[in-house]
């Protein structure tokens, strides 16, 4: 580092694939981007289900034009993590793993961003600008009972093996709950999905919604609608319906209430949050945050909506970024997959 010059022009927190698209957007434009992530790569991709496939084309989770080629119809989930690393090599990007960002401190072309990195060690980055796109896997909606974590507990679904003829309860109302219940039914668990609202969730992908209304009416799966989880115990769930008290069997559980972006370093830098919708205040042009310098990227843009923003037009938040910091204009939105774009 030079005495005058930043270690970044650009620090990015985040090296999900919005994080890694705005790498190169900088890259493209002569900005030194440095990008420093918690965990590894597309972390949150490492935590999908493990057979799970994209319900985006390929070209549609492509980053900077670089090709992304499968041979069938969606990418899975393994395609997707050899391509976001193929990306990082291709374009040279300057990331740091396992390096977890602490606090974002000073101002336009001055900010020391704080980090931590795996073996302890504390590290001080200057940068010129800094962008926070950290996603919003690593916080899960929490349902706040007794029991919640308890090591039978998951908010995360990987795969149904391990529940082959078990007794499992899987939460929620949203497509990842209606997903694994099916998975798990699959795999020879007896499932019963509990939810409190009377139905799903409407955005519920349009092709699983009958194959579960289906299992439901054979009594493959059993539902519990209106119920809300009070406790869960080591070999039981402990339901409340209508007032009365129902107890399911239940060795492994499923809480499957999605997730939400952790804003505390946002927030802590001077970003005021919307304590509504979770949305940092930010110009919707620009990306910039109230605070300027800091930009958002990617889901975290959308606060407590999770189906506002994806990698599919998350990939683009760079080029609106780096058109900020250069001064160029600010390119259009992208247009969505059909299925996104409602
Ligand atoms: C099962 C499933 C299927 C999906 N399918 C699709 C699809 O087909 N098409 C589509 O467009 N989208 C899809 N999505 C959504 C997609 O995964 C997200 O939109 C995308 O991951 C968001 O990218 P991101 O870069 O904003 O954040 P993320 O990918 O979540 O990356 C954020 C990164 O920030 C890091 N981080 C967090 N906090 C810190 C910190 N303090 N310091 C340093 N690093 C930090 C994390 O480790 C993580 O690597 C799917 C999601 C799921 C769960």
């Amino acid at each position: 580092m030079s005495a005058d010059r930043p270690d970044a022009d650009l620090l990015i927190i985040g090296a999900g694939p919005c994080g890694l698209a705005a790498a190169i957007s900088a890259q493209r434009a002569g900005l030194r981007a440095v990008v420093l992530d918690a965990h590894v790569v597309a972390s949150t991709i490492t935590q999908y289900p493990t057979y799970v496939r994209f319900f985006s084309a390929a070209e549609k989770l492509s980053l900077g034009g670089l090709p992304f080629v499968v041979a069938a119809e969606k990418p899975s989930r393994r395609d997707a993590l050899a391509y976001y690393r193929a990306v990082v090599q291709h374009f040279g990007i300057e990331v740091r793993q396992y390096e977890r960002v602490r606090a974002i401190e000073g101002s336009r072309g001055a900010f020391r961003v704080l980090s931590r990195t795996r073996a302890g060690d504390d590290r001080t980055t200057p940068a010129g600008a800094v962008v926070v796109a950290t996603g919003y896997f690593g916080s899960p909606n929490r349902i706040g009972v007794p029991g919640e974590d308890l090591p039978h507990v998951t908010h995360v679904y990987r795969e149904g093996h391990e529940a082959f003829q078990q007794d499992v309860v899987v939460v929620g109302g949203g497509n990842s709950a209606a997903e694994a219940a099916l998975d798990l039914w699959r795999c020879g668990a007896r499932v019963t999905l509990v939810h409190f609202g009377p139905t799903f969730d409407k955005r519920i992908k349009p092709w699983v919604l009958p194959d579960f209304e289906n299992r439901v009416k054979e009594g493959s799966i059993g539902v519990r609608w209106n119920a809300r989880v009070a406790a869960i115990e080591p070999t039981a769930v402990r339901l409340a319906i209508a007032g009365a008290e129902q107890r399911l069997p239940a060795s492994l559980v499923y809480v499957m209430t999605g997730f939400a972006p952790n804003t505390a370093l946002l927030r802590d830098a001077g970003v005021p949050i919307d304590p509504g919708t979770g949305i940092p205040a930010h110009d919707p042009e620009t990306l910039e945050t109230a605070v300027p310098g800091v930009f958002v990227a990617g889901v975290v843009v959308a606060g407590l909506d999770a189906n506002k923003v994806f990698i599919e037009n998350g990939r683009h938040h760079g080029d609106r970024i780096v058109a900020r910091l250069t001064g160029r204009p600010v390119p259009p939105p992208p247009k969505l997959s059909a299925e996104l774009d409602t």
